[in-house]
């Protein structure tokens, strides 16, 4: 029932995984983590250096002989550091003593991700909302949860849903809401060179099938008020 909640809202293509046929998990290989940072950092400075030199650039210039090192540490250490289950945020959280029941909005996370089909950035802004299912999670760590995600190969439909899970995970409830805006750079920089458009996707569950609690929420990130 789960899934197909998730499938009505967003589809996905099959993935090669042991039970289900669909997934909204990263395709990871079972060895993605048996080489430590340093060493990937080593192998992918040395690959980098390599199409360097392929595309015929001199790695001799001084501004040119640092770039395979950064990119390397820049891979593994930030913009693709959400691969990792080690990075993931620890959620704690609270009870929600002053028994507030409406719905909690956060808007405009701004996230940076990247196209996994180009390795060029995809970037907006994230709204998230849910209803306390007695409990409440610090609000940063809404925010952390969004840039785990984002901080991976992505495609934004995955994004979107990988969040929305993890958050009902977090939070004990299936009334989460997750919208996400973006510009991906592989539109706008090359291709078809649309500088204009952008991306919406959404993922409801819960009380937010509800046609009027979606409009609330939608009412709410549209609105140029905090709530
Ligand atoms: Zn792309």
């Amino acid at each position: 029932m789960k899934q197909k909640e998730i499938l009505s809202n967003i589809p996905f293509n099959n993935q090669d995984e042991d039970h289900d046929v669909f997934s909204y998990e990263t395709p990871l290989r079972p060895d993605a983590f048996e080489k430590d940072d340093d060493l990937k950092i080593e192998l992918i400075e040395k690959h980098f250096k390599e199409i360097m030199h392929i595309l015929g650039m001199d790695l001799s210039d001084d501004s040119l002989k640092g770039t395979p090192r950064r990119v390397a540490k820049m891979y593994v250490k930030e913009v693709f550091s959400g691969l990792n289950p080690a990075s993931k945020p620890v959620t704690k959280l609270f009870d929600n003593k002053y028994n507030y029941d409406q719905m909690l909005v956060e808007k405009n996370i701004t996230f940076y991700s990247h196209c996994e089909h180009h390795f060029v950035p995809i970037f907006g802004k994230a709204h998230v909302a849910y209803f306390s299912s007695g409990k409440v999670i610090g609000l940063s760590k809404i925010n952390r949860i969004v840039q785990y995600f984002s901080k991976r190969p992505q495609v934004q439909e995955r994004l979107t849903v990988q969040i929305a899970e993890e958050l009902k995970k977090a939070l004990k409830t299936e009334d989460v809401a997750v919208v996400m805006d973006a510009k991906h750079m592989c539109v706008s920089s090359r291709g078809v060179n649309d500088t204009n458009s952008q991306t919406g996707t959404a993922n409801f569950s819960g009380k937010f099938n509800d046609p009027a609690i979606r409009a609330e929420f939608l009412n709410y990130i549209n609105s140029s008020t905090v709530m």
